[in-house]
């Protein structure tokens, strides 16, 4: 039998287990097979020197779940009673942060141990230094602080409330969240509609999770995300990037991207891209094909251990909306209104999500070269293919040749340039004949307003 099923069996009852009467099922060390070599050598420490101070110290969230599912875990979160201050002082390599949520990162070198003290229901409390909440209901302060049961009914879905105690070994699972892992299932815990008023975002955890565990969506939990999207509105946009580089550059960008549509939430992540893809005219749906194939190219490399860019990304995805506002600008050559529309896209679309600079420039490299890389007469070629966007420049043409536009075999041409010998190169160059003349902008505008 499975561990899981076996777990299942016990929590029904086949077997005994403790189980207060609205409490907790709790899982001995001998019933479950997660090990202390599962989890970091940080996190143990992080969770062996809270216990050593009185404190209580739990592994939660995606560190059981993952772990529980024979998956590595990203990150180690840890849950405790000791408040941020206490735990503060307890890591000399640790920094409080957030104000919306304040928590502890404990920092070994490039890993950062996420330590939570326990909350409570923001309703326990009347003070509005502690907890505030929107006139939506959206939770804007949570820093009422409670017990480890408090802390588990605040979480979003089931398979994210278990504890993994660091005193005795044992899993507290508080709201089935053992079976829920058994049956791939995806469950709120609470009502539903009201939690994702507290908290939209959860409703992009929800797809994330279901994309990357390859979980269903429970029902009652799926039902009000068709409607709810417009509550994605007032998120900050620095929030919904972050948010945003997790469902989509996490690995399973493409299975993520159906959920999205499905449940109408694209739209209120990439407003334009969703639009463009509504409003495709071409025969065989290039737009939505050039999206899919950017977001399942991204899920290879990610799979094979390669590096993986929101520039790219992001590009790839307003590619067919910055070509919508080229084809309304007139009276500017092809440089300049290339400059002036992704200029209008970004503004538009840093409204939902943040894009830092460090990504939007080589966004727009990518998409200037788009406009070079056909020009490839006299010494330009050589100077293309040694400029420093070259790379993601010429995979972003394969994916647009891939996707149904017609290049006339620009990415063929790249490919083979790129890997020429001097004299082949000299040969490719000589055999494209004379540049085409230079386009100019008409010198008398012709009547147009919407410029
Ligand atoms: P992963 O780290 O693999 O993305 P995770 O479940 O660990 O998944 P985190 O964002 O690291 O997700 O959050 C850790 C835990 O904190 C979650 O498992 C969940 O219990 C809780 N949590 C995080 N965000 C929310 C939220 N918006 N509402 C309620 N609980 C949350
Ligand atoms: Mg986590």
């Amino acid at each position: 039998m499975g561990f899981i099923s076996k777990l299942v069996n016990m929590v029904k009852g086949d077997q005994p287990v403790t189980a207060a009467p609205s409490g907790p099922t709790i899982i001995t060390r001998d019933d479950h097979d997660i090990s202390r070599r599962d989890i970091s050598d940080n996190a143990l420490k992080v969770l062996y020197r809270l216990k050593d101070a009185g404190f209580q110290g739990f592994l939660v969230g995606g560190g059981v779940r993952d772990i529980l599912l024979g998956k590595q875990p990203k990150d180690f979160d840890i849950a405790t009673n000791a408040h941020p201050e206490q735990v503060h002082k307890l890591f000399r390599n640790s920094i409080l942060i957030g104000r919306r949520f304040r928590l502890v990162h404990v920092r070994f070198g490039r890993e950062v141990i996420e330590v939570a003290t326990f909350r409570a229901s923001h309703l326990s409390s009347d003070n509005s230094n502690q907890a505030k909440q929107s006139e939506s209901g959206m939770l804007l302060r949570d820093n009422v602080y409670g017990t480890v049961d408090d802390d588990a009914m605040r979480r979003d879905f089931t398979i994210n409330a278990m504890y993994y105690n660091i005193n005795g070994f044992t899993i507290h699972d508080f709201a089935g969240g053992i079976e829920d892992i058994a049956k791939r299932s995806i469950r709120m815990i609470g009502d539903p509609q009201a939690r994702y008023r507290e908290d939209p975002v959860r409703m992009l955890r929800a797809i994330r999770f279901a994309a990357k565990l390859d979980f269903e969506i429970e029902s009652a939990t799926a039902k009000p995300m068709h409607t709810l999207g417009h509550l994605l509105e007032p998120i900050p946009a620095a929030r919904m990037f972050e948010e945003v580089l997790k469902l989509l550059l996490s690995g399973h960008g493409e299975q993520t991207y159906y959920l999205l549509r499905d449940y109408d939430l694209f739209k209120c992540l990439f407003p334009a891209t969703d639009a463009a893809i509504e409003n495709d005219e071409t025969p065989d749906y290039q737009v939505e094909e050039f999206v899919v194939l950017a977001l399942r190219n991204s899920d290879e490399r990610i799979a094979q251990g390669k590096s993986v860019t929101p520039a790219y990304l992001f590009a790839a995805l307003l590619w067919h909306p910055l070509q919508q506002r080229l084809s309304q600008i007139r009276n500017m050559p092809p440089i300049p209104a290339m400059h002036q529309a992704a200029q209008d896209i970004i503004l538009q679309q840093v409204k939902r999500t943040s894009i830092p600079r460090r990504f939007s420039t080589p966004m727009k490299e990518i998409w200037d070269m788009q406009l070079r890389l056909p020009r490839r007469h006299g010494n330009k070629a050589l100077e293309l293919v040694e400029s420093k966007r070259f790379r993601a420049a010429y995979d972003f043409v394969l994916l647009r040749e891939a996707s149904g536009e017609g290049l006339d075999n620009l990415g063929q041409w790249w490919t083979e340039y790129q890997f020429a010998s001097s004299q082949r190169r000299e040969q490719m160059t000589k055999e494209l004949g004379k540049p085409a003349p230079k386009k100019r902008a008409p010198k008398k505008p012709k009547v147009n307003q919407d410029g």
